[in-house]
């Protein structure tokens, strides 16, 4: 596509979804690592998927199509894997790395632990982490040149190649201390030249590179980093073409960024639309380069409205000549599904307002078509009519009856929580609990009988009341397993329940659950996460009815369990005609009935999951103090409803506790419950700066792991713990909810660790 750009605005995609229409890129991929699947067989398989998604970009009429993006498994490990950089312990000996070596590192094998995953800026994609050693980077295998020829020779297609840029690749990479950054970087600086020089070589004309690192808070030193770093590719390759590619955000550093010796760069102007805008206003646009606007939404699964954006891009325009501009989505589709053909079963109105990976395709190239040839054309009129309508249905329906806002800052006014000592007088009374109390996270083990069970109930072979007598004989089976064992506060076991947010978006109103809607979410597994699409409101009571159950089991307080509205929200599709923090408003005050139900049948202890917190984190630091704002407030109008001597609980997954302590101590929960046994020493350091004055667990045994902890070992932790922490605030429980595990480890763990609690109780 080189070189034509001159013949007017043209279309571009930045990445497909792997996983393919029927997830056979999943199927394939697990058959291949059960030895289900010969690696020849594999690789010609993932040959032709990879194959079949350019062509579909092809065919819709993209003139700029990626290719490198897909991946048997991710990006980052792709790039780690091309670059030598694989940790010591998989005992590569240099040269290209195997198939094998590429997936030990992703998943471990029984001998070496794989490497650490973690997810891809604000989004719920995992990636692998690369870790440099002792070994200097090297092309030890140029896949983007082999994925170039390929695409070329089978489907004439003249694909820009896309590698994740140096200084995202460097940021994003463990292994190195951060003094080092830029000498690291410097090492890294002469592979990629190598790998852009080759593909020069070939004849390529653009590569796609892509910072998303660019967009969050980047130091001033760092900026000047990535201007030498471009410097030195541009003068190493000096006839490529290179697209800076940012998203996810505004870009920062516009003024800087604009002067790189790049010759397009990228723009989020769906997740970064005011500030790109503002930048491109204020200082404009180089007249030599190319700018690739992305105006389709990659993140999220709405249609987009088309008039809207065409007007958006006229507004860029401005600044660029329409010759000098790519039309594209937001960023990669990896993060939306691939198409809407399964979605039969859906609302009318929610139906025809969704657009997946291939719809927004087809909306690209309609922008495209409609700047290119005017919106009078007769195919152009068509489709922006039809996205017109679509929109109009969606946002008059009845499920989206206009709200009136601020309701929740006037309910959470009208009955504040008396302050946390009085309550916590009260509750002490009420509860009558041990120093050094001891719980569970909530979920007990998902057995396959307990997958059976609900297998057989979605299925209609059983009942509804054969499954709820199931449920409650687990009940039954675990109150009397934890009075055995001896723990303080007992839970239900949340057996009923396959997704924390799932179980809540099918009983409350304002849900739809997609055929579908698959993305990736890690490796081969993908999510199918809820469409929050209309106004969230209570419909009955979701859990009372198995709390209770348990409740009356034993005379041990039993914790209600429910997941906050942060996490909810943080986990679905939500719909994008209202800010977030109202659809999180909208979600806790539906929640709040839920507690408010709880304590009424007489649960004293109501917990409030919020793992995701942390993840719906804004990019830019600029921007974390009124996200995590309208964060905690959704959690305290969820909460605050009770009755002072009722005990609220939250939990969170990792936390950066020391960076969010703030938003914690304003969440105002009695008791919070965080993930820790890994890094338990860096979280007590943290409590040498600050305070916690409410009560608190951190998890003293890690639940992702098979392995029984001694009572020694949780001793010693808990031990440590007690030099920064008052006993009488500490609470004693796992790390997280026990549904991976099996029973028995489960049971021996918990015997331990309640053994741990009592014999440092005895000694106080
Ligand atoms: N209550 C949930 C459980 O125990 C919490 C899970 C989570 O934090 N992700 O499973
Ligand atoms: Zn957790």
């Amino acid at each position: 596509m080189g070189g034509s750009i001159k013949a007017g605005l043209t279309s571009g995609n930045l990445g497909y979804p792997r996983i393919g229409e029927k997830r056979e890129w999943k199927k394939h991929l697990e058959a291949y690592w059960g030895g289900k699947l010969e690696e020849k067989a594999l690789l010609n398989e993932m040959k032709n998927i990879r194959l079949e998604h350019l062509r579909k970009q092809k065919e819709a009429g993209i003139d700029w199509i990626s290719v490198g993006d897909f991946s048997f498994y991710d990006s980052m490990l792709d790039t780690a894997a091309m670059f030598g950089i694989v940790p010591e312990r998989f005992g590569h000996s240099g040269g290209a790395v195997s198939l094998a070596t590429y997936f030990a590192m992703a998943r471990g094998n029984q001998s070496t632990p794989a490497c650490e995953m973690t997810k891809w800026f604000n989004t719920n994609y995992h990636y692998i982490v690369p870790e440099f050693g002792d070994r200097s980077p090297e092309l030890v295998e140029n896949r983007l040149l082999a994925l170039y020829k390929e695409a070329k020779e089978t489907l004439g297609i003249d694909g820009r190649p896309v590698v994740i840029g140096p200084y995202t690749f460097l940021k994003l990479s463990k292994g190195y201390e951060r003094e080092r950054f830029k000498e690291v970087l410097e090492s890294l600086l002469p592979v990629y030249a190598q790998l852009l020089q080759e593909l020069e070589r070939e004849g390529v004309q653009w590569v796609q590179v892509d910072e998303p690192a660019l967009v969050t808070t980047v130091p001033q030193e760092e900026m000047k980093m990535v201007q030498e770093s471009y410097q030195y590719l541009h003068s190493s390759a000096p006839k490529l073409d290179i697209l800076l590619q940012t998203y996810f955000d505004s870009a920062e550093h516009y003024p800087e960024l604009i002067s790189l010796p790049v010759q397009a760069i990228g723009l989020d102007f769906v997740h970064g639309r005011s500030r790109n805008l503002a930048s491109l206003e204020k200082h404009g646009f180089p007249a030599d380069k190319v700018l690739a606007a992305g105006v389709v939404d990659g993140r999220n699964i709405w249609r987009s409205d088309l008039d809207d954006r065409l007007e958006l891009l006229e507004s860029i325009s401005r600044y660029v000549p329409y010759e000098r501009m790519i039309v594209q989505p937001s960023c990669s589709l990896l993060h939306v599904p691939i198409n809407l053909e399964a979605e039969t079963a859906l609302p009318a109105e929610l139906r025809n307002a969704l657009a997946y990976a291939d719809e927004k395709l087809t909306e690209v190239v309609a922008l495209t078509q409609a700047v290119r040839v005017g919106h009078e054309q007769a195919d152009v009129k068509e489709s922006l009519a039809s996205s017109r309508k679509a929109l109009q249905a969606l946002n008059e329906s009845p499920q989206r009856a206009v709200r009136s806002v601020e309701v929740g800052r006037a309910v959470l006014a009208a009955k504040p929580r008396a302050p946390f000592a009085e309550r916590r007088q009260l509750q002490q009374e009420a509860l009558g609990l041990p120093v050094l109390p001891t719980t569970t996270i909530g979920s007990f083990p998902q057995t396959a009988e307990v997958r059976r069970a609900r297998r057989q109930w979605r299925k209609g072979e059983w009942s509804k009341e054969q499954y709820a007598a199931f449920i409650r004989e687990q009940i039954g089976e675990w109150i009397a397993i934890q009075e055995q064992i001896g723990l303080d506060v007992l839970v239900h076991g949340e057996f009923e329940r396959t997704d924390m947010v799932e179980f809540f978006g099918e009983k409350l109103a304002g849900f739809a659950f997609t055929a579908n809607g698959w993305v990736q979410s890690y490796g081969s597994r993908c999510v199918k996460p809820p469409i929050i699409w209309g106004n969230v409101d209570f419909v009955e009571p979701m859990t009372v009815e198995e709390t209770v159950y348990a409740q009356s089991l034993t005379n041990k307080p039993v914790k209600g369990m429910l997941t906050g509205p942060v996490t909810v929200l943080n986990w679905s599709f939500v719909r994008d005609d209202l800010p977030r923090k109202e659809v999180a408003e909208q979600l806790a005050l539906a929640l709040r009935k839920e507690v408010e139900g709880l304590e009424k049948a007489g649960i004293r202890m109501i917990q409030v999951d919020e793992p995701a917190v942390r993840e719906g984190l804004p990019l830019k630091k600029e921007d974390h103090e009124e996200y995590l704002n309208w964060a905690v407030e959704a959690f305290r109008l969820t909460t605050s409803g009770v009755e002072d001597s009722t005990q609220i609980h939250t939990h969170m997954c990792y936390c950066e506790f020391s960076d969010s302590i703030d938003a914690i101590r304003e969440m105002d929960a009695d008791v919070i419950s965080i993930e820790t046994s890994r890094s338990h020493g860096e979280l007590l350091e943290s409590f040498g700066s600050v305070t916690y004055d409410k009560g608190i667990g951190l998890g003293v045994y890690d639940i992702h792991s098979p392995r029984v902890p001694s009572v020694e070992e949780m001793s010693a932790l808990i031990r440590q713990a007690l030099q920064v922490l008052p006993p009488s605030l500490f609470w004693i429980n796992p790390d997280c909810g026990l549904k991976t595990r099996a029973k028995e480890e489960t049971v021996q763990s918990l015997k331990h660790m309640v053994q741990a609690a009592r014999q440092i109780r005895a000694s106080l």
